[in-house]
């Protein structure tokens, strides 16, 4: 199970795996295969052993696939790092994980630049790294790995305010990937481009995983441009993608979308927060097949599955859950709720994440017999058909990433000039919801606007830092003299 890379690329040796989609260059499965067993060669020259941590900091690229298959040989565990953050949020990643090597792309240098690293940094471009590519270096047998050994792990904001690590065995990923393949019907056919950041598990093990699993091929793209993608769509006769609401929203605004009929593509898959139903029109009015999707990091991701005529029927249901995988709603006491009524999504299934890296309370906390607390909303209608209702946990979806306003609000009331400030999402067209603060000053302050934001750049990554900034006098409380939340986002949005 753990080797099923190097199976694959027995079968179809010549296939196409990965292309890159901004210089067309092209990796059949055995050429991929040979640069996985050469970057563990290279890995392992360093002393990286089983169970190590090799961390990589890096735009989508094909150097994703080289070091998480490269680390799977060795049973050492893939660490993808969001390099949106800050340099301060990354070091306290790093701290957690210890890695081995932390490996760098030569676009992400600038932003490990003046950082003295603790931890041995190797860049791709290194002369050194670069010749092991072309080398004949391959990993000498080590310790043998089981499925049940960690294969990565992916930081996921935490709600108490600190990143925490998900733990993904090399069973989990294979069974979100056979799942998926099972599920949403995938061939070895399918080429898929990831435009969502292959750091998150939206682009890396979503949709990408299953796909090289059923043998097809896989477009890595740096950056998402709605125009472009389009035309990547056309150009390699995509048949499926994944991207956020955000980037849907971006593409049905361009003109080449009208112009397009996409013939080639089966399959239009949102995910990661709620889709716009203007959206989804959009793309049913061109007799095009478009699906919500749900899933989380620690569920290795994915969880539901709609068959296309039932999408136009039960329009906004996620589906029912996929093949290999249970889901209840449960109430507050933890019973099942009948049909309609809203409870909390529980998830059961192999693709469950193992733990969280070094948190075993929190690991307990996450679980109950088995089943997952999702920590959102749901709902299943008579049918069996399940609805996201939003989400019991405190969390802001902004674009496709995750904002715990927790998080930003101790950063704004920590600036000496706040006495007080709360920090909601509030609904966006574009965005679907942006990241808003509602701030009181000390008397006699004159911080404004463009202070703040820079004050929590230097913090935080950008996409935390709020896009409005509201100053009041006082912030309106509940009668038992909580913040009220509800009354701040329906007075700002
Ligand atoms: P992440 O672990 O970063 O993938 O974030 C997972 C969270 O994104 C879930 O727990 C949900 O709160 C949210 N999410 C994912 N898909 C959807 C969806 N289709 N609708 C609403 N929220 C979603």
């Amino acid at each position: 199970m753990v080797n099923w890379f190097e199976k694959r690329c027995l079968l179809a040796p010549d296939h196409i795996a990965i292309i890159d989609g901004d210089t067309g260059e092209r990796w059949s499965y055995r050429e991929a295969e040979i640069r996985a067993c050469r970057v563990a060669g290279y890995l392992q020259s360093h002393g990286v052993a089983k169970g190590d941590r090799v961390a990589l900091l890096s735009r989508n690229d094909v150097c994703y696939f080289d070091l998480l298959f490269a680390c799977g040989k060795l049973g050492a565990i893939f660490v993808p790092l969001n390099w949106r953050l800050s340099a301060n949020e990354l070091r306290y990643i790093l701290d957690d994980c210890t890695p081995k090597a932390v490996v760098i792309h030569d676009d992400m240098q600038t932003l490990w630049d003046g950082e003295a690293s603790p931890y041995k940094v190797i860049s791709i471009s290194d002369a050194e790294y670069e010749a092991a590519l072309q080398s004949d270096i391959s990993p000498a047998v080590t310790e043998q790995v089981h499925s049940s050994d960690p294969f990565a792990i992916i930081y996921t904001g935490g709600t108490t305010g600190k990143p925490k690590g998900v733990v993904l065995s090399h069973a989990s990923i294979f069974w979100n990937s056979v799942n998926t393949v099972l599920s949403w019907n995938l061939t070895s056919n399918d080429i898929t481009p990831t435009y969502m950041p292959m750091f998150h598990t939206g682009g890396l093990n979503a949709l990408s995983l299953p796909v090289l699993q059923i043998g097809g091929t896989v477009i890595v793209s740096k950056a998402f441009d709605a125009d472009k993608t389009i035309e990547l769509i056309n150009r390699e006769h995509c048949t499926i993608i994944l991207l956020v609401p955000t980037m849907y929203h971006m593409l049905i605004k361009s003109p080449l979308f009208a112009a397009t009929d996409f013939p080639a593509m089966h399959t239009f898959l949102s995910g990661g927060a709620p889709c716009p139903h203007t959206v989804y029109q959009a793309f049913v009015a061109k007799g095009l097949n478009f699906k919500e999707g749900y899933g989380l990091t620690e569920a290795g991701p994915n969880n539901f599955y709609i068959h296309p005529e039932m999408a136009a029927i039960k329009i906004g249901s996620v589906g029912k859950p996929m093949i290999l995988n249970d889901i209840k709603i449960t109430d507050s006491e933890g019973e099942e709720t009948k049909p309609g009524e809203v409870g909390e999504i529980m998830l059961r299934g192999g693709h469950l994440f193992e733990s969280y890296w070094r948190l075993p309370e929190a690991t307990a906390q996450a679980f109950t017999d088995g089943w997952l607390h999702t920590g959102d909303l749901g709902r299943k209608d008579e049918d069996g058909y399940f609805y996201i209702m939003g989400r019991k946990k405190d969390m802001i979806i902004t674009g496709g990433e995750n904002v715990y306003p927790l998080e930003v609000e101790h950063l704004i009331r920590q600036h000496p000039s706040v006495k007080e400030a709360v920090v909601v999402g509030l609904p966006d067209d574009k965005w679907g919801e942006v990241v808003a603060a509602v701030v009181v000053t000390l008397e006699g302050s004159e911080l404004d606007e463009e202070q703040l934001r820079e004050y929590c750049a230097c913090s935080i990554g950008k996409y935390k830092v709020p896009k409005k900034f509201f100053y009041v006098d006082e912030l309106p409380k509940t009668p038992v003299g909580k913040i009220d939340i509800n009354r701040i986002v329906q007075s700002y949005s």
